[in-house]
């Protein structure tokens, strides 16, 4: 078995500086702080994606660069694992997921809450764990997992249905909408029922157009702002934050905004400020308006899955009714409603 281990960055690989400050070191460093991959049953071979960074720096550049190392390397390793800062590992994980459709081998990004150099860091569970997840087979010799995942804290996710729920806690992540794939103990505990076997063919489209904006909607939220925000700041996309189920309050100018919106080709989201549950439209008037004016339920996805899947759409030319019609299907089990 051969796996690609690609480091980006992030606490995992972080040493202290005399000034207290964190500050990352290199990826040989990181794997000399673990020595036990090297007793691993499996060929692992190493690269460094960019000069390590905090994943607050990493943008939908930096998705597409990382995708093309996956898509170059994928006939010539039978898994992969990603180390990664975990501020913003579900944006990229989402984003992977879109970009490398159908790529059907272990994708697993990992990371940790405290460096790896640090007696009681998690990283190297993390680390080792997901090395152990990706090599997993199941009874027909196939991988255990075909798809994009994060490992944290003893549990497998679907790569684009967590979020990052703790900036403290060792429990980093969370998955409210979508069951957990493995649950790791003394066992590791694979839910095959909840993996993807996908069956359609692989396909590499890394384009991505960030030109759109998140919207979040406060009590006392105003005319000028809502104007601004959705109408004149030349954004293809707007995702708008709501509260509940998918509700706005009683505005008599949204609809108009909305509509204008709509008229302009500018197109309108609507996803839930609680990670969990999502967004039913019709549920109660105060968002039936949204859906009179054309807006897009966003369902139960996460909002780093609806931000990745908008910018992934877009990049690739889809609009109007086309748009809507991939936005509202499950492409990689991103969403079930
Ligand atoms: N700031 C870090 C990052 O996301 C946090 C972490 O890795 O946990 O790169």
């Amino acid at each position: 078995m051969k796996l690609l281990l690609t480091y980006t960055g992030g606490t995992i690989g972080m040493i202290q500086s005399p000034d207290g400050d964190l500050s990352p070191f290199d990826f040989d460093e990181v794997i000399r702080q673990v020595p036990e991959i090297k007793q691993m049953d499996c060929e692992i071979d190493t690269i460094q994606a960019w000069d390590p960074l905090d994943s607050s720096d990493i943008n939908h550049n930096h998705w597409i660069k990382l995708a093309n190392i996956l898509n170059d390397n994928r006939s010539s390793y039978d898994s992969f694992v990603i180390l990664h800062g975990t501020d913003t590992m579900a944006y990229t994980a989402s984003a992977l997921s879109f970009i490398l459709m159908n790529f059907s081998k272990p994708i697993i990004l990992t990371g940790s809450q405290l460096p790896i150099g640090v007696l009681r860091s998690d990283g190297r569970e993390n680390l080792i764990t997901s090395i152990e997840l990706a090599m997993t087979k199941r009874e027909d010799n196939t991988p255990a997992i075909q798809e994009i995942c994060v490992y944290f804290e003893y549990k497998l996710f679907r790569g684009n249905r967590v979020f990052k729920r703790s900036s403290q806690a060792f429990e980093a992540f969370s998955s409210p909408n979508y069951p957990i794939l493995a649950d790791v103990g003394v066992n590791i505990d694979i839910h095959e029922e909840y993996t993807l076997s996908p069956e359609k063919n692989y396909f590499f489209e890394p384009e991505m157009d960030s030109h759109i904006a998140v919207l979040k909607f406060f009590p006392g939220i105003d005319e000028a702002f809502l104007r601004n925000t959705i109408l004149n700041s030349g954004r293809n996309a707007i995702i708008l934050q709501t509260y509940g189920s998918g509700n706005v309050p009683k505005l008599d100018f949204l609809s108009d905004i909305l509509d204008e919106a709509r008229d302009k080709g500018v197109l309108i989201i609507n996803t839930s400020q609680c990670p969990g549950g999502g967004v039913s439209q019709p549920a109660y008037a105060a968002s039936r308006m949204l859906r009179h004016s054309g807006v897009l339920s966003a369902g139960d996805m996460t909002l780093e899955a609806t931000i990745t899947k908008t910018m992934w759409l877009l990049g690739r030319g889809k609009q109007g009714k086309v748009f809507e019609q991939l936005f509202l299907k499950n492409l990689v089990g991103e969403r079930t409603i």
